[in-house]
């Protein structure tokens, strides 16, 4: 990756939050019940970010009213994955161009560091593309959360302090960040690497438990490429998908509705059948023609 390449504001950002946490873990005294307030954290924010992120913003699998569409984007922006309009237009981009030289974070194009970090960091991310958000960009208060994502962090900064002390702040503020960023990396690559396909894609997208555990259903990743639409990752009973049990819950409540929960690909077929069923016959089709359609 060439240093012309890099978005030096975001590196620095990122230089930055690495330095104070690392700081502020080796100037506050440790005990181990601290890391309660990481791991609390990290849940919170992945939940913020499978479903509200990903399955919401990036591919519409509900609707809701537009207040609670600004909770949404609160709750997905303490992820610091910049803004949900930022993030939607990269994924959306990812499905179009999956694992060819316009996928952003290709391992198998761009090789391992572009995939794990080098795409975030990479002006070509942070470069407003409108024509593949413009259902989001049409919102004020969202391009408002787009250009000051940093606020809501900052504000969850405080009030951990506020309830938990130093502790608060560093073990679950700073530190779920750090932990939140990099599995987020890590699972970039992975979910194109790890596990194994369920349907033919044209990618290299994977199904895999250990992910799907670790990211409240992301895991289940081929299946997603398979059908993009879908509120559901996991397409079988046993596939656990937590964020898709939080769609439920809020559909139960009423604060969601419309929730998309078929499952069946409209372009691709297995490549296997579920345990007890035949193989089902559906025409294949290219990713783009897919995403298109989603
Ligand atoms: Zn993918
Ligand atoms: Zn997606």
């Amino acid at each position: 990756m060439k240093l012309s390449e890099i978005n030096m504001s975001i590196l620095t950002t990122f230089v930055i939050v690495h330095l104070v946490t690392l700081g502020a873990i080796m100037s506050t005294d440790f005990h181990p019940s601290y890391l309660l307030w990481t791991l609390g954290l990290y849940c919170f924010k992945w939940l913020g970010f499978t479903c509200a992120v990903h399955r919401y913003f990036s591919h519409k699998v509900c609707r809701t009213s537009r207040w609670f569409q600004f909770v949404l984007a609160v709750w997905g922006t303490l992820t610091m994955a910049r803004s949900p309009i930022r993030f939607a237009s990269g994924h959306r981009q990812h499905h179009l161009h999956s694992d060819s030289r316009h996928d952003l974070h290709s391992r198998k194009e761009h090789g391992f560091f572009r995939a794990y970090l080098g795409w975030v960091i990479s002006k070509a991310y942070h470069e407003d593309q409108l024509g593949r958000v413009g259902d989001l960009q049409r919102y004020p208060e969202l391009r408002w959360i787009n250009r000051y994502y940093f606020v809501p962090n900052v504000g969850l900064l405080a009030l951990l302090y506020a309830a938990g002390g130093l502790p608060g702040l560093v073990y679950g503020g700073l530190l779920s960040i750090i932990v939140v960023w990099h599995v987020a990396f890590a699972i970039t690559v992975m979910l194109h690497t790890l596990g194994k396909p369920a349907y033919e894609t044209h990618d290299e997208s994977k199904n895999s438990l250990f992910l799907a555990l670790l990211t409240f259903g992301e895991g289940w990743h081929n299946n997603h490429h398979a059908n993009m639409a879908s509120a559901r990752l996991g397409h079988e009973r046993t596939q656990i998908d937590i964020g898709y049990w939080v769609f439920l819950g809020l559909e139960r409540v009423g604060l969601i509705w419309d929730l998309k929960k078929s499952i069946e690909p409209r372009f691709y077929k297995r490549v296997s059948p579920p345990l007890g069923q035949r193989p089902t016959q559906i025409a294949t089709a290219t990713p783009g023609e897919c995403a298109e359609a989603a």
